[in-house]
């Protein structure tokens, strides 16, 4: 009775922190300037109101706004092309979906937030390569909805984690209290008992998926991955997606640079690209799992897209 897109037969457990360390590196080799710790502050637009880049915040500035002995002005970054990728609701990028009215006629958006701990545990309570995912407890006791995850990675590392979905009615329910209850299960606990926690964190998802995507290209701009909202909920996966996505507009840009565009117009055949691609196809297919759930509950919304998925593909 488990969803099929809750399967991981043939997925690769990967630490992501890794992975974009090592992509950094590719791009170096190719050329392409990183700059680490600068984050992008403001849009810049042209006359005919194109984006023509974006320009970093100042660094080295006091919390009483004294500039320190690190301080280091703003700097502009003009492109002809600027790919917004800041991850779920980027300040820059939720300015150009109200700007442009990118999700004009989508259903709102949906937001949830995830929890995650790194775990080392005992040699003996270690299985490479499984994959544990829940729904229901803890968060049913509340009437809240969300998801659990639990992978094996290599050298007796175990990642584990909660999402919640932020729409939860209980004023008093804690996140984070849900994630350490969520570790007293016994099927989860089994794994931890002796283990040590290495790390922890938390970030936001958005996860309202095919029905909430909005435009994508803005003149000038791209917006993508998890900024647009391109994770699929049905599998709390989006780092594939997120990169299918850059890649389709890197295509798209070289594409259309390569036949001496100048910059700042709208592509808006990013969309048809993007409609055309596995990315398209794959959100379409899960854009009833997180309505199931809304509407019907975890039980019945759970068998739902068991039918939907597992019968009738989405
Ligand atoms: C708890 C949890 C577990 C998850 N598990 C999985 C999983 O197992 N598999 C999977 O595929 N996906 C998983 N996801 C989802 C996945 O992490 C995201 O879908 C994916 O990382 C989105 O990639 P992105 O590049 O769009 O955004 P992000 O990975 O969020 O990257 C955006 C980057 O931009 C930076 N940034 C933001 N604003 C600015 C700015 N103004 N200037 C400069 N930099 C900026 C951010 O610091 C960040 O480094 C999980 C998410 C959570 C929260």
């Amino acid at each position: 009775m488990i969803p099929k897109t809750m399967h991981n037969e043939g997925n690769y457990i990967v630490s992501l922190g890794k992975v974009a360390r090592w992509l950094g590196e590719q791009a170096e080799s190719l050329g392409v300037e990183i700059f680490p710790g600068f984050p992008a502050s403001e849009i810049l637009f042209n006359e005919l109101g194109a984006v023509k880049g974006v320009a970093t915040g100042e660094m080295g500035v006091s919390a009483s706004g004294e500039r320190k002995g690190t301080y280091e002005p703003g700097m502009e970054l003009h492109a002809k092309y600027t790919v917004f990728a800041e991850g779920c609701r980027g300040h820059l990028g939720k300015q150009l979906i109200e700007q442009y009215a990118l999700d004009h006629q989508k259903s709102p958006q949906h937001y949830g937030i995830g929890l995650k701990e790194l775990w080392k545990i005992e040699p003996a309570r270690h299985e490479r390569g499984l994959v544990v995912h829940g729904a229901g407890w803890p968060l049913s006791e509340n009437s809240a909805t969300g998801g659990s995850f639990l992978y094996h990675l290599e050298d007796n590392y175990v990642s584990l984690g909660l999402i919640v979905d932020l729409n939860y009615e209980q004023p008093f329910l804690s996140p984070y209290e849900e994630l350490q209850r969520y570790k007293t299960h016994p099927r989860i606990r089994h794994y931890l008992e002796g283990g040590k926690r290495i790390s922890y964190g938390a970030r936001a998802i958005t996860k309202g998926g095919f029905n909430s995507l909005p435009k994508m290209s803005v003149p000038g701009g791209f917006v993508i991955g998890c900024n647009a909202g391109t994770l699929n909920f049905s599998k709390i996966k989006g780092t594939h997606t997120a990169m299918k996505s850059g890649m389709i507009a890197a295509e798209t840009i070289f594409g259309v640079l390569t036949d001496g565009d100048p910059g700042g117009k709208d592509h808006t055949h990013y969309q048809s690209n993007v409609d055309i691609s596995w990315l398209y196809t794959e959100l379409k297919s899960s854009r009833n799992f997180g309505p199931a759930l809304h509407k019907f509950g975890t039980y019945a919304g759970g068998a739902f897209n068991y039918l939907d998925q597992n019968w009738f593909r989405g």
